[in-house]
C-alpha cells in the first residue's frame, strides 16, 4: 500500500485491513464477492479496497438491526445508560482523532487545517450533543374536546414520542465523518436501529467508526456499516421493505430516486439535497468582509460543498471593487495536498468531477460569459482545480442554474432589492442564501421574500450542530441537527385511559 504521505501507525494499520462490513458488533465476511478501491484524489493512488455490498449484505445488516430493535436493548434502555454509552463514543473519537483527520485527508482530499483536523472533534461533540437529549424526549397532553359521552371529559390524551424503528442511512464523500456523525447520532438518541452505506468515494472515516462503536460498548447490531456502491447496496437499502426511515443526504437526483424507491412500505424519508446559493451584496456592505467570506464560502471544501456561494449577485455601483477584490484573493489560493502546509484547497474527489467542473467552466465560455481567473486544470498529479469566477453570466446559462460542486462561482449584477431577490429565487434549489447589508428594511424583505432553508444577513450559511439545516424547493425534506435533527427520528403515538 502506498502511504507516502506523514501519516500515523494507526492509520496505516487501518488502511492495510482487509476491510469488511460492520455487522452485529463484528467485522464480517462479505456476501458479495466484488470489491471497490478507493483513491487518494491528491495522488490518484489507490489507498484500499472495499467490499461492494450487495442486497444480500443488506439484508444481513437490515435484520441485525431489526433483531435490536425487536428486542429493545438499546430501545428501552434507561436514558442514562444511553448517554453514558454516547459520551463514550465521543471520547474514543477524540482519542483516536489523528486517524480519523488523516483518513479524511487520505480519503477525500480535505486540507488537514482547519477542516479534516475538526472532522473528528466536531463528530465528537455532535456524539456528545444528542447524548444529552436522551433524557429530554417529551410527549405532549391535550385537552379533549367536544365528545359527545360525558365519560370521556375527564380523558387526557396524551402524544407520546417513539423511535421509528430501522433507519437506512446514506450520506456523500464530502464531508464523511461529520455526515456520518450528523446521522448517528441523532438515530441513537432517539432508540433507533441503524444500518449506514457510506459513499463509495471516501468511505473509510465511516467504516472505522465500527471499532469505535464496539469499543464504547454500543450493543452489536444498533450501528451497521455496509460499504457499496449506490446504485446496488444503496438501492437495497432504500427499497427495503423493513427499513422504516431513510436519511439520505446527496444529489437531488439520487434524493429523487431514493424517494421512489421508498414507497414500496411508505417509510419515512428525509433528503438534505444540492444547493445553488446566492450571495447578494449591497453597496452598504462592509466590503472586506464580504469579500472574506464570499472567498471561504466558494472555495471551501475545494466547492464541494452543499451550502456553496455559487451565485454571487453584487448591486452595480460596487461590482467592479468587489470583483477585483475577489479575483485578488482567488489568485492568492494555495491549491494543494491538504497535507502540504498551508493548502487552503484540495483536489477534487475524482477525475470524473475534476472534468465534470471543467465541462462547466468550458461551458459558460461558450455560451458567452468571462473566465475572469482560473479555468483550468492545475498540471500536477491529483485532481486540482484553479479556483475560478465567471463573470457576465445571465441566469439562464446551465453555470448559473445547475451544482459544478467545484471551486467555482460566478458573478452577476443587479440594480435594487427586487432584481437581486427575483434573481436568488430563480434556481430549483433552495438551501442556503445570504444577504450583505446593514439596511434593516432591506435585509428584512430578503429573509421574508427569499425561498431557502437558511437566509444569513452578513454571513453565509450556518452550519451548525444544534441548528437545523435543511432544504425548500428540490434542496430537500426535512430538518437535520439541532433537536429537528432528532424528530426525524421519533414518530407519535396517541394514547388515552379511558
Ligand atoms: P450522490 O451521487 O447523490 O451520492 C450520495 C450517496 O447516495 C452516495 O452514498 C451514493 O453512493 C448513494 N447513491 C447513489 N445512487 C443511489 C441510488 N440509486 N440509491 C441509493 N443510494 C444511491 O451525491 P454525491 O456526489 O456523493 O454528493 C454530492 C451531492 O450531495 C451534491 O449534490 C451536494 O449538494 C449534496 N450534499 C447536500 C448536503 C446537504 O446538507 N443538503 C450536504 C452535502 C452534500 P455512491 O457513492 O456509490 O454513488
Ligand atoms: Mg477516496
Amino acid at each position: 500500500m502506498v502511504t507516502s504521505p506523514p501519516i500515523s501507525a494507526d492509520t496505516n494499520a487501518f488502511l492495510e485491513r482487509e476491510h469488511r462490513h460492520f455487522i452485529n458488533g463484528e467485522w464480517i465476511t462479505p456476501h458479495s464477492q466484488v470489491s471497490f478501491t478507493t483513491l487518494d484524489p491528491a495522488r490518484e493512488v489507490e489507498i484500499a479496497s472495499l467490499p461492494a455490498g450487495n442486497s444480500e449484505d443488506i439484508d444481513e445488516a437490515v435484520s441485525a438491526a431489526r433483531s435490536v430493535f425487536a428486542s429493545g436493548i438499546w430501545r428501552t434502555q434507561a436514558p442514562s445508560a444511553k448517554e453514558s454509552i454516547m459520551v463514550r463514543i465521543a471520547q474514543v473519537l477524540e482519542t483516536r482523532a489523528d486517524m480519523f483527520s488523516e483518513l479524511e485527508v487520505l480519503d477525500n482530499g480535505m486540507v488537514m487545517d482547519p477542516i479534516a483536523k475538526w472532522a473528528p472533534l466536531t463528530a465528537a461533540r455532535i456524539f456528545r450533543y444528542y447524548a444529552g437529549w436522551c433524557d429530554k424526549i417529551s410527549g405532549r397532553t391535550l385537552p379533549i374536546n367536544g365528545s359527545p359521552s360525558r365519560s370521556m371529559s375527564d380523558v387526557v390524551p396524551t402524544i407520546i414520542r417513539q423511535p421509528i424503528g430501522v433507519a437506512g442511512q446514506i450520506i456523500p464523500w464530502n464531508y464523511p465523518l461529520a455526515m456520518a456523525a450528523m446521522k448517528i447520532a441523532p438515530a441513537l438518541a432517539a432508540g433507533c436501529s441503524v444500518v449506514m452505506k457510506p459513499a463509495e468515494l471516501a468511505s473509510l472515516s465511516t467504516l472505522a467508526l465500527g471499532d469505535v462503536f464496539a469499543e464504547a460498548g454500543l450493543p452489536p447490531g444498533t450501528i451497521n456499516i455496509v460499504t457499496g456502491l449506490g446504485h446496488e447496496a444503496g438501492a437495497a437499502l432504500s427499497q427495503h421493505m423493513d427499513v422504516d426511515k431513510i436519511a439520505f443526504t446527496g444529489s437531488t437526483q439520487v434524493g429523487k430516486e431514493i424517494t421512489r424507491a421508498a414507497t414500496g412500505n411508505l417509510k419515512r424519508v428525509s433528503l438534505e439535497l444540492g444547493g445553488k446559493s446566492p450571495f447578494i451584496v449591497f453597496p452598504d456592505a462592509d466590503l472586506d468582509v464580504a469579500v472574506e467570506r464570499a472567498h471561504f464560502s466558494s472555495l471551501h471544501l475545494s466547492g464541494q460543498n452543499c451550502m456553496c456561494s455559487s451565485r454571487i449577485y453584487l448591486h452595480q455601483d460596487i461590482a467592479d471593487a468587489f470583483t477585483e477584490k475577489l479575483v485578488a484573493s482567488f489568485k492568492n489560493t494555495q491549491v494543494g495536498s491538504g497535507f502540504e502546509n498551508g493548502s487552503r484547497i484540495g483536489p477534487l474527489i475524482s477525475a470524473k468531477q475534476l472534468e465534470r467542473v471543467n465541462s462547466y467552466v468550458r461551458g459558460a465560455e461558450q455560451q458567452g460569459a468571462q473566465i475572469l481567473t482560473g479555468g483550468n486544470k492545475i498540471r500536477r498529479e491529483g485532481y486540482f482545480y484553479e479556483p475560478t469566477i465567471i463573470y457576465g453570466a445571465n441566469q439562464n446559462m446551465t453555470c448559473v442554474q445547475e451544482e459544478i460542486f467545484g471551486p467555482v462561482t460566478t458573478i452577476q449584477t443587479f440594480e435594487d432589492a427586487d432584481e437581486a431577490f427575483s434573481k436568488a429565487n430563480d434556481s430549483v434549489y433552495g438551501l442556503v442564501a445570504s444577504i450583505w447589508t446593514n439596511d434593516l428594511s432591506i435585509a428584512n424583505r430578503g429573509i421574508q421574500e427569499i425561498r431557502s432553508g437558511t437566509v444569513t444577513i452578513n454571513h453565509h450559511g450556518l452550519l451548525d450542530f444544534t441548528v437545523p439545516i435543511g432544504g425548500l424547493k428540490q434542496s430537500g425534506w426535512g430538518r437535520e441537527n439541532g433537536p429537528d435533527g432528532l424528530d426525524l427520528y421519533l414518530e407519535d403515538k396517541t394514547v388515552a385511559f379511558v
